[in-house]
């Protein structure tokens, strides 16, 4: 009797082990690739508009969701001061331009035909400021050119050279204003005044609300070619030659330019832009108390005038693997075999904004951070990159081994078991320049010390295009990285212990 004993206490945690693994393939089969094409040809069509942060695009899909995790019978997890049920209210803020403009002699360039207007200075009345040259506001350049309170023009190849370098350095050096030109003909400045005229779309968004200040400082405004030109007595090629011969002398050659005052009035406003995250909860049993989030993005960023960004694998494929992922598991509770631990279904707003909704979300948890074991987000794994176009069966994983050992050989043990995928760590480097683990949702729950594992298929040249249509998601690879996203959240929602958190980090590293 009693060798019968130990012989069965020996054999059961193998026993339960396997019984585990069989129990999570037979839920598995319930990710198919026909429910995810499915799903993801509504989500990514053009009726949703491109989903953009606080549109209608947005709220259809939103509603989309909510139906699906309502209709499995997931619960609702938001009270009443924070939402409704499956939605948690994210409340974003945009700042617009009122009435400004800028005054050159007899000429006066309006906001949002020739110049954008950014920063916080709202002066609500026209301030007179004293025009510079300083062309590419490289620090070659700007030495020796006197700054002090007046308004810098430079020129760059994109709106994006000038406001993340040359504005910077002449703020720093004293400037009051940067006015940038970029473009060098009015064709495109037309399509870039009308990308980020009010109604076309949001760029990033905040959580807090902008505040102004009414002195000029801090203001930062692109011009077109044309106002440019006038303001500085010159035609842009001129400009563009006196860059081009730039040489650091005793006398600035930029400080020979003459130029005539500008007169500015700028007025900035914050607007509330109105979005949600989704949640979906599902009850574990004697552990339920802790809790795994799975999150994907469900908006993106919608639409250029007439062209929609449907966003199929940003990430529509990471939307439609969640809600995959909440029908399996339902469907294991149905039958018996809920997760022991309970599971948070999260698709979030606002990651194309700065990652906003998984921000609020932290800072105003549903469920208690301290008893969230992992998460595990995807964004994008629809398709391949060029690097692994000879061998697609991959995943790119960051983060499983950044705060938990105990997480990274779990996932590992998951893929081996389940899933045979080549997991490639590439992005996980500490030193890679794209800085992934900062830059999805996932970062907002890791910089709180929650493990977490990102699902990632690498970037593709219709990333942020309208090109990123259904027809080239990769359905059967897709089916196959959400199988290691479920199998990994299987173990973790049901195994003994929560994932021990061993490399706890110092959370204060500088988002860029
Ligand atoms: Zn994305």
């Amino acid at each position: 009797m009693k060798k019968v004993w130990i012989y069965i206490l020996l054999l059961l945690p193998l026993g339960v082990y396997a019984q585990n693994a069989e129990d999570a393939r037979v839920f598995a089969e319930t990710i198919t690739v026909e429910d995810l094409k499915d799903h993801l040809t509504i989500v990514a069509s053009d009726a949703f508009e491109g989903r953009e942060t606080g549109t209608r695009g947005q709220k259809i899909a939103a509603a989309y969701i909510k139906a699906h995790f309502e209709s499995l019978g997931l619960a609702g997890p938001v009270d009443s001061e924070y939402g409704d049920g499956y939605y948690q209210r994210v409340p974003l803020y945009t700042t617009r331009s009122g009435d400004s403009y800028l005054k050159t002699g007899d000429s006066r360039f309006e906001v949002y035909k020739d110049m954008v207007s950014w920063g916080q200075s709202s002066t609500g009345e026209e301030k007179e400021v004293e025009l510079v040259f300083a062309g590419e506001g490289t620090n070659d350049e700007i030495d020796g050119l006197d700054l002090e309170g007046k308004a810098a023009l430079i020129m760059g190849d994109s709106w994006r050279s000038v406001l993340r370098g040359g504005a910077g350095r002449l703020a720093k050096a004293g400037a009051d204003v940067v006015i940038g030109v970029v473009h060098e003909d009015l064709d495109s400045w037309s399509e870039f005044v009308s990308a980020v005229r009010p109604g076309e779309g949001y760029g990033r968004l905040s959580l807090d609300k902008p505040s102004f200040s009414e002195d000029l400082s801090g203001s930062i405004m692109l011009v077109s070619p044309d106002a440019a030109e006038t303001m500085m007595g010159m035609p842009v090629e001129e400009m563009k030659s006196m860059i081009k011969d730039f040489k650091p002398s005793k006398r600035h050659p930029y400080g020979k330019v003459k130029t005539n005052p500008v007169k500015i009035k700028t007025e900035q406003m914050a607007q509330l832009v109105k979005s949600e995250n989704v949640l979906g909860y599902l009850e574990g049993t004697d552990l339920k108390d802790e809790l795994v989030i799975l999150t994907a993005h469900y908006d993106h960023i919608g639409r250029r005038g007439e062209k929609i960004n449907n966003g199929a694998d940003d990430d529509g494929s990471g939307t439609v693997t969640i809600l995959e992922l909440a029908e399996a598991f339902v469907k294991a509770k149905k039958e018996g075999k809920s997760p022991r631990r309970s599971i948070l279904f999260m698709t979030v707003t606002g990651e194309e904004k700065g990652l906003r909704g998984s921000d609020y979300y932290t800072r105003n948890p549903v469920f208690p951070l301290e008893n969230t074991v992992v998460n595990l987000n995807i964004d994008m794994i629809g398709r391949i990159d060029p690097k692994h176009e000879d061998n697609p069966d991959y995943v790119y994983l960051v983060g499983s081994d950044r705060l938990s050992s105990e997480l990274h050989e779990i996932s590992e043990k998951a893929n081996e078991t389940f899933t045979s995928l080549e997991l490639d760590y590439t992005y996980n480097d500490e030193g890679h320049p794209d800085r992934i683990y900062y830059r999805s949702d996932h970062w907002n729950f890791a910089k709180n010390n929650i493990p977490i594992i990102f699902y990632f298929t690498g970037i593709h040249d219709d990333y942020h295009q309208p090109s990123d249509t259904v027809d080239k998601i990769e359905f059967e690879l897709l089916e196959k990285r959400a199988h290691l996203v479920y199998y990994t959240a299987w173990i973790l929602a049901n195994r003994d212990d929560r994932v021990v958190v061993d490399k706890v980090k110092d959370t204060t590293v500088e988002e860029r």
